[in-house]
């Protein structure tokens, strides 16, 4: 066995069903006593009723939430917390609502708590994308990772399905990559190759039956342990790519990983021999990249990048962007090779 470092994560975690009734004591657990709840509008029905169970800790909402954290958004949510004098946040949704919360408490210190209802596992991590000005940039900072994190299935129950599949796909994303990060351990490969296997058996069930309640149950715990994994050890080109591609064409951040996932997975192939094996198992398939591009086609995951709305003249700039610093990855990064990757999903070529 390798030498290793383990960083235990900081965030208490309550996972079940009906846990979200032990909000106001975990509010009172952060000596919240005046909570903002986040929400995206979708979902600020939601969040009135996640305010009416804080009780008299409930202060006010803001249900403005977007994808990829607008800096413009944070300056109207800061000033709902100045006024409303505010001294502690609670996020309820997914990666958006999450991302808000922490780009909140990045700039107050204030404690959160968050309501996990995607599969993204945003809320397991000290990492925050911000975007101005059609820039992205991404920090990881202790600060913004939530206090607490409650799970409960029960919220999960009506994930829309296109939702729910590629935002499980993004959650398995973060274990593959973990599975072959420099820095990783061994308890984040368990974690990593756990959380990927009750993904793959999760999801086709929910594709077919949206509420069964143990396969929302399974594919919950699934994200919970992939978030932990994105939040402990480093991302490679997987992560870099959607982060170029995401900025560049404003693609749908969870069906865009997904998509990518197992064209990625096959590149770095002989780089990453046992992360290989090991996810091919985790997914109880012969071959790791086959077996994820084949779920994705159980599961009704958009075929390709073309698909999604990427033009195609864009392939060469997003390679050139996504391949001007050097980050890890099992196997060497170049523009030429990425422009091939690309090309292949864009196309959405089979890899059985
Ligand atoms: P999302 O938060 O944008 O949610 C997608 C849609 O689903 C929204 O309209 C939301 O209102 C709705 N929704 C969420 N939960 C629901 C529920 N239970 N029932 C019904 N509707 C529900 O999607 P996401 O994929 O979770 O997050 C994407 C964002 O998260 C991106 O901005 C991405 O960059 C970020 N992200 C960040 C990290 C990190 O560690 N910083 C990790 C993953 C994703």
């Amino acid at each position: 066995m390798s030498a290793f470092i383990y960083n235990s994560p900081a965030t208490r975690v309550l996972f079940g069903h009906g846990t979200r009734q032990r909000l106001k004591a975990e509010a009172e657990r952060l000596n919240i006593t005046r909570a903002l709840v986040l929400s995206t509008r979708n979902q600020h029905s939601q969040a009135e009723l996640i305010g009416a169970a804080l009780q008299e800790r409930y202060a006010g909402s803001f249900a403005d939430a977007a994808m990829h954290t607008p800096v413009g958004v944070t300056r109207e949510a800061m000033l709902t917390v100045e006024t409303q004098r505010i001294d502690g946040i609670v996020a309820v949704g997914g990666g958006s609502t999450i991302g808000l919360g922490k780009a909140i408490a990045l700039r107050t210190g204030l404690p959160q708590l968050a309501i996990a209802t995607t599969y993204s596992g945003s809320e397991m991590t000290p990492i925050l994308g911000q975007t101005e000005n059609g820039v992205k940039t991404t920090l990881r900072a202790a600060e913004v990772q939530p206090d607490t994190v409650i799970y409960d299935v029960d919220l999960t129950l009506g994930l829309p399905v296109d939702i729910s599949m590629a935002s499980g796909l993004n959650a398995m994303a973060h274990a593959a990559e973990a599975l072959y990060a420099p820095d990783t351990n061994p308890i984040i490969d368990l974690m990593a190759q756990e959380g990927l296997r009750a993904l793959a058996q999760a999801l086709p069930t929910i594709k077919e039956t949206p509420r069964e309640h143990t396969a929302r149950a399974s594919a919950l715990y699934g994200a919970w342990l992939c978030g932990t994994c994105l939040g402990s050890v480093s991302m490679s080109l997987h992560h870099k790519l959607c982060h170029t591609l995401g900025g560049m064409f404003d693609l749908p951040h969870a069906a865009m990983h997904a998509v990518l996932l197992p064209y990625v997975i096959a590149y770095n192939r002989h780089g990453a021999a046992a992360a290989y094996e090991r996810i091919a198992t985790a997914l109880g398939a012969n071959d790791a990249a086959a077996g994820l591009q084949a779920l994705s086609q159980r599961i009704g995951i958009p075929a390709s990048l073309q698909t999604l709305g990427m033009p195609y003249d864009g392939i060469e700039t997003a390679a050139r962007q996504a391949t001007v610093t050097q980050y890890c990855n099992p196997v060497a990064v170049t523009e030429k090779d990425v422009q091939a990757l690309l090309k292949k999903a864009w196309h959405g070529e089979s890899l059985a």
